[in-house]
């Protein structure tokens, strides 16, 4: 059975007489196709050495250096596509098509991106006229703080692993990554890359195992000077009780309660195909995805009646094959969580208009032991039920109408969230007022999940602290220094 180990100093750690063993499980057909290191505090020190004594080299390594590395490790992704695309697909339960087409290229562009994005930065000077002492000459510069601890979930794996290394990297950090103990293989497979691309030893290093074991040693330790988090809020709290008295620079990306609001002027076809994709895309397994739908009451039964004919549509199953939609879900913990929504659903009063507990028809054989759920729409829940109140994070979504706009706006706000939203209209002036007045930090008006590397990306409320991508990833994985000099 494959090992998954740590990546330390630029080799794979032997695993130590005590090492403790986690059964990595198959999503798609519910067997144990390999095991991983739980690290414990030990593994983490001896990372955070690695990574702290590469810090000296790797800091003053100049940025073109930085940058043609950075290009290397993206070049080898991509050579190796098909296989890193499988390999995801097989350990987290998304469609293989999800996989080779969005979250492993999107790997690649995020070390690209870095790569390009240091290359081109210039920090501003300026001559203050009316200083005391007569001209003065004021300069920024940019330093890189230390090590990064970088905690990442298991809905996109090496997307959000590497959405977090690349930027660390590129200004001059070195880092440890700590991806979810449930989907670690692609960023077990990311440290044979870092040593191909010739990555210095310890400038990546890559701890696998539980939060509480090697987690929670990460954010404790005192030579991790910055840590980036995207997981669930309650996880995110906890790491914020730890980190902000040590005075860790902190970035939390977090969960939240998506709204979707659509308005009776939206055009009805593409309003139902982006509303599906944003409600079941990635299994409802997306922070963005919008599950709380929420429509204006003259088109509402059109509206259910359109959306739930072409959610019977979307092809659930099998995630390896190209044509499968909706994969499994991540886990069979994850499975139970969804479908205690379900019940949690009918005893609130609502009306399941399609999907439920029911096991998906026409499985493959070998996928009948999968953790598969069916696509399942909601509808006669109050917006205060929990249904509408808490993150499911799966295939499962409610649809309300509302009367009026500042009531739509109301609702959207009444959540604990406030990580995203979109807007059907054909009325631009109201989507951007609605826009302006919802509570969240990314909006999309008439789409979804259109992203681009340099939009600033984090959460408002519940979901999170801070802002990572472009120069808000600048920002956060570097120290800004004003020198201020007589100048004649
Ligand atoms: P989680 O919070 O359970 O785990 C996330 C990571 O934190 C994992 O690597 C886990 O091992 C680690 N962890 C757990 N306890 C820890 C501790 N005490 N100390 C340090 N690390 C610890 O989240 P999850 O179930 O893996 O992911 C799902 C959640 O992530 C959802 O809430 C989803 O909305 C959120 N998410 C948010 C974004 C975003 O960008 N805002 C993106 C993806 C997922």
């Amino acid at each position: 059975m494959k090992e998954i180990l740590n990546f330390i100093n630029g080799q794979y750690a032997e695993p130590h007489a005590n090492t403790r063993w986690l059964d990595v499980f198959c999503p798609g057909t519910g067997e144990v196709y390999a095991k991983c290191v739980d690290s414990s505090a030990d593994d983490v020190n001896a990372a955070v050495a690695a990574a702290k004594a590469a810090f000296r080299g790797w800091s003053k390594t100049p940025v073109e250096t930085r940058a043609a590395l950075l290009n290397k490790i993206a070049d080898i992704i991509e050579r190796r596509l098909e296989e890193f695309a499988q390999a995801e697909s097989h350990d987290q339960g998304k469609s293989i098509h999800v996989a080779r087409t969005v979250e492993i290229p999107r790997a690649v562009a995020n070390f690209r991106f870095y790569a390009g994005r240091i290359l081109h930065h210039e920090e501003k000077a300026m001559v203050l006229e009316t200083s005391p002492v007569g001209p003065a000459l004021s300069y920024t510069t940019r330093s890189p703080i230390g090590v990064a601890g970088l905690i990442s979930p298991w809905n996109m794996p090496l997307y959000l692993a590497t959405w977090k290394i690349a930027p660390a990297i590129a200004l001059g950090n070195t880092c440890v990554l700590k991806p979810s103990e449930i989907t670690p293989m692609t960023a077990f497979m990311l440290g044979e890359v870092c040593r191909e691309a010739g990555i210095p030893p310890g400038v990546v290093n890559i701890v696998q195992g539980r939060g509480p074991s090697a987690g929670q040693p990460l954010i404790e330790h005192k030579d991790v000077a910055l840590i980036s988090f995207t997981g669930g809020t309650i996880t995110g709290k906890n790491i914020a009780r730890t980190a902000a008295p040590m005075l860790k620079k902190l970035s939390l990306e977090l969960g939240g309660k998506n709204a979707t609001i659509v308005f009776k002027d939206a055009d009805m076809d593409e309003c139902i195909t982006g509303t599906v994709r944003a409600a079941f895309a990635n299994q409802g397994e997306v922070c963005l995805c919008g599950s709380r739908i929420l429509v204006e009451r003259a088109i509402y039964d059109e509206f259910v009646q359109k959306f739930v004919a072409a959610v019977n549509e979307l092809k659930i199953g099998d995630p390896s094959d190209p044509s499968t939609f909706c994969g499994a879900v991540v886990s069979k913990e994850h499975k139970e969580k969804i479908l205690s929504y379900i019940k949690l659903a009918e005893q609130e009063g609502g009306k399941i208009e399609c999907g439920g507990a029911e096991t998906p028809a026409g499985l493959p054989e070998k996928c009948k032991n999968g953790y598969f759920v069916r696509p399942t729409v909601v509808t006669g829940l109050r917006h205060h039920d929990r249904c509408n109140m808490e993150e499911v994070f799966g295939p499962f979504v409610t649809i309300a109408p509302f009367d009026t706009e500042a009531q739509a706006i109301d609702v959207t706000n009444s959540v604990e969230y406030g990580l995203s939203a979109s807007v059907w209209t054909t009325d631009i002036r109201r989507a951007q007022r609605v826009a302006h007045h919802i509570e969240v930090a990314y909006v999309w008006i008439n789409c979804w999940l259109v992203r681009d590397l340099r939009a600033p990306f984090g959460g408002m409320k519940a979901s999170g602290i801070g802002r990572e991508g472009g120069d808000y990833s600048v920002d956060f994985y570097s120290e800004v220094k004003t020198t201020c000099t007589k100048y004649y």
